[in-house]
Formats: structure tokens, C-alpha cells, sequence
């Protein structure tokens, strides 16, 4: 699904040179390598603050702890969505009240949140799903409105930005309240082992955060709250410095990669191409289809006898985990989802797809189709 080696190959020097600056000054946690990424990444996101952490579901069980939520509260998420969303809210005591997702963009919907919205809830967070944002602007009125934070879990959008209305554009996880990003390898700016991030542009929120991931200390010993301890170590610094000037290009290859997709899938029935909404751009984290009339399974294994790999993101929604189970979820209570889950197909997405290789996945997915099809 990703060639993390070919990408490295062409740029080794740095990578390198980051990592033996890092092991040279033996400042392995908090060094400097982390502030400098930190501020970089300030620059390119265009926002204030930028807080490395751990991992990307530390940064979103940080982000619902810097709010001050209480047990009971509740928390608006998707149902079709990688579980971290979620778990950190169950994890916290709160209550998770989940949304169907639009067919399109597999994002959740502004009237599915507007509709879910009860006295109790404190926050939404939108997934900006498989590389695209989520209808952030329908989705930041309705949290002004509503008095409520909005969350960003942008960990598969980086490189992507929102299109307000006005035409005043921001990059993905800056638009809400508060972003939380991974740098999980085969995120779109990947590490090389577990990172993440929080942006925001309000002081007083930044540093709650910093307080919460330096186990609740604001001066050193004394702990006015309770906390966790989340750092990115500066090896991972060294790494994400060096790959954050090739992050628009990263984005670029993604993006031309799914446009051969799409030309090659255009005129299949079978294959629904994957859709970018007109207030967003695209960092194509995965390339996802829907598969349609014929066994998406079967496609699967089809593609996995010719060693292509395929992924099924996500096969079960939500609502229909069995830690998640509620009494007040059914199977059927979000039709869309579901329907998801049965149809999606994400095919190899990543920086270094040449021609060749796009053909060859293009090629195969479309002969094997032909054979389910008789
Ligand atoms: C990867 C991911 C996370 C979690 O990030 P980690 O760094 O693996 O903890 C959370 N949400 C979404 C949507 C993700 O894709």
C-alpha cells in the first residue's frame, strides 16, 4: 500500500544528516531538533501554535482533555472512521454520539451533527477522511451557534486545505477550535516511528494542551491537573524536518496518481471513483472506491493473487463494534456507513507510483472486474 524505502532513497542524505545531528547531541526527548520542526510546521500550516505529541490519538484524547469536558458530556463523531476518534472520547467518560457520513466525500455531514445535537453536548469532531476536509465551515457555524468546540481529526489530511466560501483558504487542521495530526509512517507526512500533533490558534487552549501532555505541570513538579506524558522525540523531529519541505510535492504525486486512477476507472460501472467536494482540496491519503455489482471481496482476493494489495478502510462502522456497542445504536440506524463498509475498496496510494506501476494495478483491476462481471 506505501513504498516508505523508495521515498527514502531519494532523500537519505537528510534524513541522515537530521538523525546523527540528534544522536550526536544526545538530546533525545525535548531537544532542539523539536522545536525547530515545530516551528517550520507553525509556518506551513500558517497557524500559532503547533504542539508535537506522542501520536495522533494522543493528540486527540489531549485536545478533548484541554476542553475540560466532564463525564457524561457529549462528543459528535462519525460512525465511519479509524477508532481513534472514538476511543479516546470513551476513554475519557465521555459519551460518543455518532453521525452518518455523506456517500460522496465519506465525511460526516453538518445536517446529520445539527440533528444530533442535544444540552449535552460540548464539541464535534469531523474526520477530514481519506486525504479530504470535512464541510468544516457548515460545520464551524453550527458549533458557533451551538456554543460547542469544533475538533479537527485531521490525521490523514495534511497537505490538503479547506475553501471557505469567501475564498479565504486554510490548511487542513486549522480551521477548528483545535487540529490533531499524526505522523504515523504512512500518514501523509509520515515518521519514522509514532508522532503527532496539535494546532491551534488560541493562546489559552495551546497552553492547556502543553500543561495536559506534560502530565498536567505548568511549573515543574507542581500539578494542577491531571495529565499525560506525550512527546515527539527528536529523532522523529529530525525525520519530519526533513520531509516537511517535500510535502506539496508529496501531495502533488498522490494527487496525480489518483488522477490515473480515476482516468483509468471513468467509463467502469463497477467502480465509483472517488469524489472531491468543491470546498476542499485533496491529499488523497488513500484512493478509495466503491465497488458496485460486483463482489468486492472477490476483487480483493483477486487483486491479492496478482500481489496487489488492497484494503478494506473501514469494515465496520462504528456503531457496530462490539466495544462500542449501545443500546442506542442498531444495525441500520446509519444507512450510509453501512452501505460504506460493504462497498469500499482502497487501492496502493503513495509518493513514489511511477506509470508502470499505476498500469499495472489499473490493468489487473479492470480484467478481474471483467471476469467477476460474466
Ligand atoms: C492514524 C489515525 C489516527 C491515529 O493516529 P496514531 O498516530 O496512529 O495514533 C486517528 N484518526 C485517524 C482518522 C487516523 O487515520
Amino acid at each position: 500500500m506505501v513504498d516508505l524505502r523508495t521515498q527514502y532513497e531519494h532523500i537519505k542524505t537528510d534524513i541522515d544528516a537530521g538523525i546523527r545531528e540528534v544522536i550526536d547531541s544526545t538530546a533525545f526527548v525535548k531537544g532542539a531538533k523539536v522545536t525547530t520542526f515545530q516551528h517550520h510546521l507553525e509556518e506551513y500550516l500558517g497557524i500559532k501554535h503547533v504542539i508535537p505529541v506522542g501520536n495522533g490519538t494522543d493528540a486527540l484524547q489531549i485536545a478533548l482533555m484541554a476542553l475540560g469536558l466532564k463525564p457524561g458530556d457529549e462528543v459528535i463523531t462519525p460512525t465511519f472512521t479509524f477508532i481513534a476518534t472514538a476511543e479516546v472520547v470513551a476513554l475519557l467518560g465521555l459519551t460518543p454520539v455518532v453521525v452518518d457520513v455523506d456517500y460522496e466525500t465519506f465525511c460526516m455531514t453538518p445536517e446529520a451533527v445539527e440533528k444530533a445535537i442535544t444540552p449535552k453536548t460540548k464539541a464535534i469532531v469531523p474526520v477530514n477522511l481519506f486525504g479530504q476536509n470535512a464541510n468544516l465551515e457548515e460545520l464551524q457555524k453550527i458549533a458557533k451557534a451551538h456554543n460547542l468546540f469544533l475538533i479537527e481529526d485531521a490525521c490523514q489530511s495534511m497537505g490538503s486545505h479547506y475553501k471557505f466560501n469567501n475564498g479565504i483558504t486554510k490548511s487542513s487542521g486549522c480551521v477548528g477550535d483545535i487540529g490533531c495530526t499524526s505522523f504515523f509512517p504512512s500518514k501523509n507526512l509520515g515518521c519514522y516511528g509514532d508522532g503527532g500533533a496539535l494546532f491551534t490558534d488560541n493562546d489559552e487552549l495551546a497552553e492547556k494542551i502543553r500543561i495536559v501532555a506534560n502530565h498536567g505541570m505548568a511549573v515543574r513538579y507542581y500539578h494542577d491537573i491531571v495529565g499525560v506524558n506525550s512527546r515527539l522525540d527528536s529523532i522523529q523531529a529530525a525525520v519530519l524536518d526533513a520531509k516537511l519541505p517535500h510535502l506539496n510535492d508529496y501531495v502533488k504525486a498522490r494527487q496525480a496518481a489518483a488522477q490515473f486512477y480515476n482516468d483509468a476507472f471513468k467509463d467502469v460501472e463497477q467502480l465509483i471513483t472517488p469524489a472531491t467536494a468543491s470546498f476542499t482540496t485533496h491529499a488523497f491519503h488513500q484512493y478509495t472506491l466503491k465497488v458496485v455489482g460486483v463482489d468486492r471481496n472477490k476483487l480483493r482476493d483477486g487483486l491479492a493473487e496478482r500481489k496487489i494489495p488492497a484494503m478494506i478502510y473501514y469494515p465496520v462502522p462504528l456503531h457496530m463494534q462490539k466495544a462500542y456497542r449501545d443500546d442506542r445504536y442498531k444495525a441500520g440506524d446509519f444507512p450510509v456507513a453501512e452501505k460504506l463498509c460493504n462497498s469500499v475498496l482502497s487501492l496502493p496510494m503513495h509518493t513514489e507510483l511511477d506509470n508502470e506501476q499505476l498500469s499495472f494495478i489499473t490493468e489487473n483491476t479492470l480484467e478481474i472486474i471483467r471476469q467477476l462481471d460474466k
